[in-house]
């Protein structure tokens, strides 16, 4: 079929209603800009899920960031997004402020210049993301380890994607399919989602980030929801294998175990996380146990947003309160989030 001829079915679809849900927040700054839900019939939702790393930071991670920023001799460094997040008192940016030591970089190889700059000063890298970020955070350390380096540390909040998808289907979520994540696919292969489509019977289509990459996976799990066929299908074959990534799997075994780690909103998810293994602990700057998550703002409606059950226009501090300028909520900063897309469109 022509894409064209997607787009007409899509705008025309007038069967049951169907909820599909992107758990990447790649997709949903994609969906937002190409106006995909306008290419939609009102019988077809697109609900925004936890896929956007820094949305999903608890706050004990953030207050971390911002005690180890105020050490003597001790400089956090970190990715632009991540300066704004509320933690429970204050962001990063907040902490910069009143005197705490922060840097923001572009890559966390950036940190290794940084400390072989100043040897007698210590770093921490704030290592946030999911599947698809981890593998860096591996060669950091190799690099770290190789060149007997001893002023950089680590701060993880490592996330994988199974649990948090298996948390949505345990607790109530409404969703009958998934546009499972594009970059994260790359690193784990399609099949990585096999089991989760068995277990729940709910499709997932693997896609990318162009607005006919998009059509296309939204029609073929329309498709797939029509016919009563909870396949994983991949769409992304350009870029995405069916199998994972052996050597990326061997790197990050070799550092990380799973653990269970603290969702923003949503609290702790069995098995969800990767934490540093025991013998690399000399390289962690205190990331286990960080699992507090006390919202500044009370009324911030965060994690049922990141779960698919309320929309941004439901928190009261949309738009008024809470603006991409001055956020309340993790929702608002990133543009991978979906109160910060709610609010630019
Ligand atoms: Fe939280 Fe702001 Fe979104 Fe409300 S609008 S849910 S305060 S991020």
């Amino acid at each position: 079929m022509e894409i064209e001829q997607l787009v007409d079915y899509l705008k025309n679809y007038s069967g049951p209603k169907v909820r599909l849900m992107e758990v990447c927040g790649s997709h949903t700054h994609a969906i937002a800009k190409h106006g995909i839900r306008n290419l939609l019939s009102p019988q077809i939702e697109l609900l925004s899920g936890p896929g956007c790393p820094v949305c999903v930071t608890p706050t004990a991670y953030i207050d971390k960031l911002v005690e180890l920023s105020l050490e003597d001799n001790t400089t956090v460094v970190t990715f632009g997004d991540l300066l704004r997040v509320p933690g429970s008192k204050e962001s990063l940016n907040e902490a910069k402020g009143r005197g705490g030591s922060v840097e923001m970089v572009y890559s966390p190889m950036d940190v290794l210049g940084l400390a072989k700059a100043n040897p007698e000063h210590s770093y921490v890298f704030a290592a946030v993301g999911f599947e698809t970020t981890a593998p860096v955070y591996t060669l950091l350390l190799d690099n770290i380890i190789e060149n007997n380096i001893s002023n950089i540390k680590i701060l993880t909040a490592l996330k994988t994607m199974p649990g948090a998808i298996s948390f949505l289907c345990d607790n109530g979520a409404l969703i009958d399919g998934f546009i499972a994540p594009g970059h994260v696919s790359a690193v784990t292969g399609a099949n990585y989602f096999n089991d989760l489509a068995a277990k729940y019977h709910i499709p997932f289509a693997v896609s990318g980030f162009g607005a006919k990459e998009l059509v296309i996976a939204i029609y073929g799990l329309v498709k797939m929801i029509e016919e009563g066929q909870p396949a994983v299908k991949n769409f992304y074959t350009s870029v995405v294998e069916n199998d994972k990534n052996k050597i990326i799997e061997k790197q990050l075994n070799k550092y990380f175990e799973p653990a269970d780690v603290v969702w923003r909103g949503m609290g702790s998810i069995k098995s969800s996380g990767l934490l540093l293994k025991a013998e690399y602990s000399k390289y962690d700057a205190g990331s286990a146990g960080l699992n507090e998550d006390n919202k500044r703002n009370k009324a911030c409606r965060c994690g049922e947003i990141l779960m698919g059950k309320a929309k941004p226009a439901d928190c009261p501090l949309f738009g008024k309160v809470c603006t991409p300028m001055s956020p309340e909520g993790a929702c608002m900063v990133s543009e991978e989030g979906s109160c910060f897309n709610a609010f630019i469109c």
